[in-house]
């Protein structure tokens, strides 16, 4: 999304961009980030001697799969944005491609590990089960993948 910078020529001056903007989805290390609906932008731009800085907030809700059941959630954005843009190195002074930015504001402000909830019971190593829906008839105390093929072995013995 390009916003135009035309008529910010004054050094000091500043203009404020209230928006909502569709973004395409992400990926990011083989994770999805769906972003169904648009993102609301609310930005006040600076320009000073020789960059411009943009100050404001994306809010907004976007889909992540649980890191422990793989269940797709809503997560809520609520991300403080304020970045510096270097006005040589700009292709051009008159409009700002602001999307890379809300990209990499998005992905640098994930959880590493997103969780549907903090105490989500993920799935059974067993038998696969979405623990938050049932409980299974597997021995639970084994929750380490690892723990369990050495388990397999004891029980092949
Ligand atoms: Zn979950
Ligand atoms: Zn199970």
């Amino acid at each position: 999304m390009y916003i135009d910078l035309s008529d910010l020529n004054e050094v000091g001056g500043r203009k404020e961009v209230v928006t909502d903007v569709n973004f395409a989805d992400l990926s990011f290390r083989d994770r999805d980030i769906e972003i169904p609906k648009p993102l609301h932008l609310e930005f006040t731009i600076f320009k000073t001697q020789d960059s411009f800085v943009i100050r404001g907030k994306v809010t907004g809700s976007i889909v992540l799969a649980c890191s422990r059941c793989l269940e797709k959630f809503q997560h809520q954005l609520d991300l403080e944005v304020d970045e510096e843009i270097i006005a040589t190195e700009m292709p051009d002074l008159n409009e700002l491609d602001i999307s890379d930015i809300i990209r990499e504001n998005i992905l640098l402000n994930l959880a590493i590990k997103p969780l549907c909830a903090e105490d989500c019971k993920g799935l059974c190593v067993e038998c696969g089960q979405n623990l938050n829906e049932e409980e299974c008839d597997c021995d639970t105390e084994i929750i380490d993948p690892r723990l369990a093929d050495l388990k397999n072995f004891f029980d092949d013995n």
